[in-house]
């Protein structure tokens, strides 16, 4: 978990080569079905434009058809998964009725001010529609909102780990490799 920029995409790669198991990212999957026109993409689309959530019955669906697949079976990573309330409960709910549970929830940590630079980077370097600066400033409010408090339910049972997101690539690898690992 984290906001906008914080590196959740490509950290998340990095977790989930070294513990062998599927990269989750609602994000990417949005991005796919809205390449491929899909229904799902078509609908998430104006909100990704926006900035804002896609709703929560959407992305609550895709996510437990996703880990139904026989790769999620002994694992996975989630990024940028849960944001809501909503989402967390619906993702209580599936993993307890499949015998599973959450190992640990990482969040990486940042300035928001920074992680506008950031974003407006990538913006230029990925051509990303979700990336300029009206809608980066919407995300991070959005962000801090909806998605800050609920890390709020993971501390309070003792699974976050938090880590300094600002800094070189793979010195933040480093630090969440070394956290995940104590
Ligand atoms: P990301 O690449 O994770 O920043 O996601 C890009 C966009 O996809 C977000 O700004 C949202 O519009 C949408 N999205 C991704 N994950 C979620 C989620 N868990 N809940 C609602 N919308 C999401």
């Amino acid at each position: 978990m984290g906001p906008p920029g914080a590196g959740k995409g490509t950290q998340a790669k990095f977790i989930a080569e070294k513990f062998s198991i599927p990269h989750i990212s609602t994000g990417d999957i949005f991005r796919e079905n809205l390449k491929k026109e899909t229904a799902i993409g078509l609908e998430a689309k104006s909100y990704m434009d926006r900035g804002e959530y896609v709703p929560d019955d959407v992305t609550n669906r895709i996510v437990a058809d996703r880990l139904t697949w026989p790769d999620a079976a002994n694992g996975f990573l989630l990024d940028g998964y849960p944001r809501t309330l909503d989402q967390v409960k619906f993702l209580d709910e599936t993993l307890k009725s499949q015998n599973h549970q959450l190992d640990r929830v990482i969040e990486l940590v940042a300035d928001i001010n920074t992680l506008v630079s950031r974003l407006l980077n990538r913006a230029k370097e990925q051509n990303r529609a979700d990336d300029t600066k009206e809608v980066i400033t919407k995300r991070l409010e959005v962000y801090l909102a909806e998605t800050a408090p609920i890390i709020e339910t993971y501390k309070d049972k003792n699974l976050v780990v938090q880590v300094d997101a600002l800094g070189d690539i793979d010195v933040i690898t480093r630090r969440i490799f070394t956290a995940l690992l104590s």
